[in-house]
């Protein structure tokens, strides 16, 4: 990364960098702003758009006002009333006056020579949303974490059913795609607020969905829609800046948390087609907002995906997250499995290994157990564990056949009998409850333990 050189031909365009912020506090909010006039340069720093979301904190009224105006290129513009940070985001880009926009969050440190290899590819290819490589910068001494010259691991950005964002190591065929350490890798999502685009393309790939309120789901709307609409997301590991990962939030959500939820719901509808109920079905908020209609008018973001004539979602999860397990659709949520003999519900085990039997109901997530078409029945999350009949055990082991890839093991194949008794045809034994443990053992119909039923807390 440190030998590449960026050449003045063609010239690295200039840039807006864009920092929107609610409540930040003054010394995180300044160490963004002085790292950003320290490390581009000036060629290329078209302005520093500060964005105050109408925060009410008094320090970041004239005291702040006053600060910028000793720094000719940085400029504060603010909403009068909180909206988020979408509509914070989309008020310093409609001002901008760079050809490549670079969103920061309000809280970050940018090391030296971030900002040209995102410009550089941006230059090599117009339809691109770059990332730069997140450092941690620690919550507590505010020191940056370093990323090792030697760091092979890379991590990219994904998400789970329950739509929330994950990093998760970069799979082998992407790496080695790579001609060498310092190239950029796609990643099926980008984590939220860093990240670089020309203006012009964010424009015209419709910006971002403006109805969207305080925080969340933004990342996930982008993601989608620019990989179905024809663009491609990377992370550019040259381009390092850190970002303090909060453990709370310092300012507040004026109506409940349930806003993500809502900006949720507007990217499920828009952009993922029926998988969109994958999603209900784990997130009985979600399902709620939408069959309610509390997420308001999409029609104007379904346009956008016409006039772009983009893929379907089943396009995207073949083609930038193949990974991805994508489980049935049932028509019950939170399936559990009941021993109809000590009517008991089957549990995931402390270490995540084994399962035992626990009173139903009482532990939702680890009594989340699904019958797959497939034949396996496993666990609520997005590397599920699948049910694995051991000679004497039965256990949990990680499902061999996730993201559809690959063949059922003979282990991991159930049969459910018509009276409830479910058969692992390989081993010819039984699902049974033995004492406490859950055994494979030869079948008996007349033995109540080894009937099972499938049960859900809400069924329609
Ligand atoms: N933000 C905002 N208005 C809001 C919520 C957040 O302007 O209502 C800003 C916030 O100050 C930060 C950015 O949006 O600069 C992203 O928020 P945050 O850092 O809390 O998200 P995280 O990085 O934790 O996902
Ligand atoms: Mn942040």
């Amino acid at each position: 990364c440190i030998s590449q050189k960026f050449k003045r031909c063609p010239p690295l365009p200039p840039t807006s960098v864009i920092i929107a912020f609610h409540n930040e506090a003054w010394s995180t909010l300044l160490r963004t702003v002085h790292s950003v006039l320290y490390t581009v340069p000036a060629l290329v720093l078209r302005e520093v758009i500060l964005v105050d979301d109408d925060s009410t904190e008094d320090y970041l009224k004239e005291r702040l006002d006053s600060y910028v105006k000793n720094l000719p290129v940085v400029k504060v513009v603010r909403q009068p009333k909180r909206k988020g940070l979408v509509s914070a985001r989309l008020l310093g880009s409609s001002i901008a006056t760079g050809e490549v926009l670079a969103f920061l969050d309000s809280h970050c440190e940018c090391f030296d020579g971030w900002l040209e290899p995102l410009l550089a590819r941006i230059v090599e290819s117009e339809q691109v949303v770059v990332s730069p490589q997140i450092t941690s910068i620690n919550l507590h001494t505010f020191e940056v974490e370093k990323p090792s010259p030697y760091e092979r691991n890379h991590s990219r950005g994904t998400f789970d059913w329950s739509l929330s964002f994950n990093w998760e190591e970069l799979p082998a065929y992407e790496s080695d795609a790579r001609k060498d350490e310092s190239f950029p890798f796609r990643t099926p999502v980008i984590s939220g607020g860093l990240f670089a685009v020309s203006k012009a393309y964010f424009e015209h790939i419709g910006t971002y969905d403006s109805q969207m309120e305080i925080w969340g789901g933004e990342n996930l709307e982008l993601s989608f829609r620019v990989w179905q609409c024809g663009g491609k997301l990377e992370i550019v590991p040259c381009s390092v800046v850190g970002h303090v990962f909060r453990s709370d939030t310092p300012y507040t959500f004026p109506d409940g948390v349930q806003v993500v939820y809502r900006n949720l719901v507007r990217v499920a509808e828009v952009w993922m087609d029926e998988y969109k109920d994958i999603f209900y079905h784990r997130i009985q908020e979600a399902a709620e907002i939408a069959q309610k209609g509390l997420f308001g008018d999409v029609s104007e973001r379904k346009r956008i995906r016409e006039r772009l004539r983009c893929k379907d979602f089943t396009w995207y999860l073949n083609n930038v997250y193949p990974e991805l397990f994508i489980p049935d659709i049932h028509k019950t949520m939170n399936p559990s499995l009941m021993n109809r003999g000590n009517q008991l519900c089957l549990t995931i085990g402390p270490a995540g290994r084994s399962v035992l039997m626990y009173p139903c109901y009482s532990l939702q997530e680890q009594q989340y157990f699904e019958y797959t078409s497939r034949s396996e029945i496993l666990t609520n999350s997005s590397h599920p564990l699948c049910l694995h009949a051991g000679i004497t055990m039965v256990l949990l082991v990680k499902c061999a056949a996730h993201g559809q890839i690959g063949d059922v093991p003979p282990a991991q194949k159930f049969q459910i009998k018509p009276g409830g008794m479910i058969l692992n045809p390989t081993v010819g034994l039984c699902l049974s409850v033995k004492g406490s443990f859950v055994k494979m053992m030869s079948c008996d119909p007349a033995d109540r333990r080894q009937h099972w039923t499938f049960i859900s807390e809400t069924s329609d």
